[in-house]
C-alpha cells in the first residue's frame, strides 16, 4: 500500500486527516479513535468497579488483617488484634448473603481509647488502605446540633462522598473515622439548664448515623439549603471507628477497680493492677462515667485502648513500618542520587528530644526536618553524592531555639 493511502483502521479517517496513525500488526489506528476507547476503557472500569465492589473487598482472615497492621503500625498488639476481628466481622456481615434465619449480625463500629499521636488515625488509615475503601476522617469538636455555628453530623457523609468521588456504592461500604469523640462527652451528670449544642445534642443526632438509616446529605456541604439537591445515603454498612483520648479517664477506671477490690473483699495484691497502664482494663462503664451517653456506647460495642508510645516504640516507628520517616527521607535523596545514612547515636538522640519535649510519634518527622533541611536544600546542587547524619550533626542542627520552637508548635 502506498504511504498516503493510510487509514485508521477503525474510523477510516486517511493519514492526513489524522494527527497521528500508529500502525499495529494489520491496521491501524488513528489519534481520535484511540482517545475514544480510552474513553471507553475507563467508563467500562468505572463500572465495573461499583457492581463488583464486595468481590473486590479483598476479605482477609483476621490474621492476615493483624500482618498487614503490623507492617504499618508499631506495636499496639491488642488494638490490632481486636480490629481485627472487628474489620473481618463487619466485612462478613456485609457480603452475608441474605438469608431468613433472622439472625441479624450486628455492626461492630469502633472505639479507641488513648492518648495523642498514639496511631489511632493511622490504625483506621490502614484498614481502608488494605481494604481499599473510601475513608473520612472527621473531627467530633466541629460538629453542632443542627441550626448551629458548625457543621451539622450529616457533613460527615458529605466527606465520606467525596473521598469516594461521589461513588455512592463505595461510600456505603466505606470507613469513618471520628476523632476526639471524647471532646463530645457530656461535661457533668447534671444535664446542663443552657443548651448543650456540642455535647450530648451531637450525641444524639450521631447515633442514628452509627445505628445504620437513611440520611440526605448535601453532596457539596455546607449547611442544608433549599436548592441543593441530597443524595441518600445508607449508612447501613458503613464502619464507624471513634478514636479519643479521654483525658482523665484512668481516674475513673482507678475509682472503679478500688471499689470492686473493696466491694469483693480482695486484697489488690491478689489481684494485680498495673497502675502505669489503666486503660487496659477499660470497660464501657468508664466511657459512661466520663460523659458519653449509654446509646452512643452500645452502638460502638468494640472498646480497644492504646498504649503510650515508650522510647523503644518512638525508635522502632522511625526506622520499622514500610513507610516509615527514615525510607522516605532515603527515598526522597536517592532521587537526587544520594546516599543517605543516619548512626544509631543520631536516631537515639531524635526519640531523647521526642520524649524530652514531649512531642509524641508526631515530633519525629518535624525533629527530623529540622535535622536534614539544610542537606536537602545544599545538597541537590552540590557534587557531594553521600550524607552521614551522626549524633554531633544532629545535635548541631538542633539547637535549644528549634526545638522550643517545635514544643510551642506541637
Ligand atoms: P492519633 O490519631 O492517635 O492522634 P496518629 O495516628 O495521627 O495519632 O499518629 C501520629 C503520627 O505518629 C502518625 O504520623 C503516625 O505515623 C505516627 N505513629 C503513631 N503511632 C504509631 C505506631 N504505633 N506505629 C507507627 N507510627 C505511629
Amino acid at each position: 500500500m502506498a504511504k498516503e493511502e493510510l487509514e485508521c483502521s477503525f474510523c477510516g479517517r486517511k493519514k492526513p486527516e489524522t494527527n497521528l496513525l500508529i500502525a499495529g500488526l494489520d491496521a491501524h489506528i488513528c489519534d481520535r479513535c484511540i482517545e475514544q476507547a480510552h474513553g471507553i476503557v475507563i467508563e467500562e472500569s468505572k463500572q465495573s468497579d461499583s457492581s463488583d465492589l464486595s468481590a473486590e473487598l479483598k476479605l482477609r482472615k483476621p490474621l492476615q488483617i493483624k500482618e498487614f497492621l503490623d507492617t504499618y503500625i508499631i506495636g499496639q498488639e491488642a488494638t490490632k488484634k481486636v480490629m481485627s476481628v472487628a474489620v473481618y466481622n463487619h466485612y462478613k456481615r456485609l457480603l452475608q448473603p441474605a438469608s431468613n434465619d433472622d439472625i441479624d449480625i450486628q455492626k461492630s463500629n469502633i472505639i479507641m481509647v488513648g492518648q495523642t499521636g498514639t496511631g489511632k488515625t493511622l490504625m483506621a488509615k490502614t484498614i481502608a488502605r488494605m481494604l481499599n475503601v473510601p475513608l473520612a476522617i472527621v473531627d467530633a469538636t466541629v460538629l453542632t446540633e443542627a441550626g448551629y455555628v458548625g457543621e451539622d453530623v450529616e457533613s460527615i457523609l458529605t466527606r465520606l462522598l467525596q473521598a469516594a468521588d461521589y461513588n455512592l456504592d463505595k461510600a456505603e461500604k466505606g470507613i469513618v473515622f471520628i476523632d476526639e469523640i471524647d471532646k463530645i462527652a457530656r461535661k457533668s451528670d447534671n444535664p446542663s439548664i443552657t443548651r448543650d449544642v456540642s455535647g450530648e445534642g451531637v450525641q444524639q443526632a450521631l447515633l442514628k448515623l452509627l445505628e445504620g438509616t437513611m440520611v440526605n446529605v448535601p453532596p457539596k456541604g455546607g449547611r442544608k439549603h433549599p436548592d441543593q439537591k441530597f443524595i441518600e445515603v445508607n449508612t447501613e454498612n458503613i464502619l464507624f471507628i471513634a478514636g479519643g483520648a479521654f483525658d482523665g479517664i484512668e481516674r475513673v477506671i482507678s475509682k472503679r477497680l478500688n471499689m470492686q477490690a473493696v466491694g469483693y473483699s480482695a486484697s489488690i495484691s491478689d489481684n494485680v493492677v498495673d497502675q502505669n497502664h489503666l486503660l487496659q482494663y477499660i470497660i464501657p462503664k468508664d466511657l459512661k462515667d466520663f460523659g458519653l451517653i449509654p446509646e452512643i456506647i452500645g452502638r460502638l460495642p468494640v472498646l480497644t485502648y492504646m498504649d503510650p508510645l515508650d522510647a523503644k516504640t518512638l525508635r522502632a516507628i522511625l526506622t520499622e513500618p514500610k513507610n516509615a520517616i527514615i525510607k522516605q527521607y532515603k527515598k526522597l535523596f536517592a532521587m537526587d542520587d544520594i546516599e543517605f545514612t543516619i548512626t544509631d547515636g543520631a536516631l537515639n538522640f531524635i526519640v531523647d528530644k521526642a520524649i524530652e519535649y514531649k512531642l509524641g510519634a508526631r515530633g519525629l518527622r518535624s525533629l527530623c526536618e529540622e535535622i536534614l533541611t539544610d542537606a536537602m536544600f545544599e545538597l541537590p546542587s552540590s557534587e557531594e553524592k553521600k550524607l552521614n547524619v551522626n549524633k554531633l550533626y544532629a545535635e548541631e542542627k538542633l539547637t535549644k531555639t528549634t526545638l522550643k520552637k517545635l514544643k510551642a508548635v506541637s
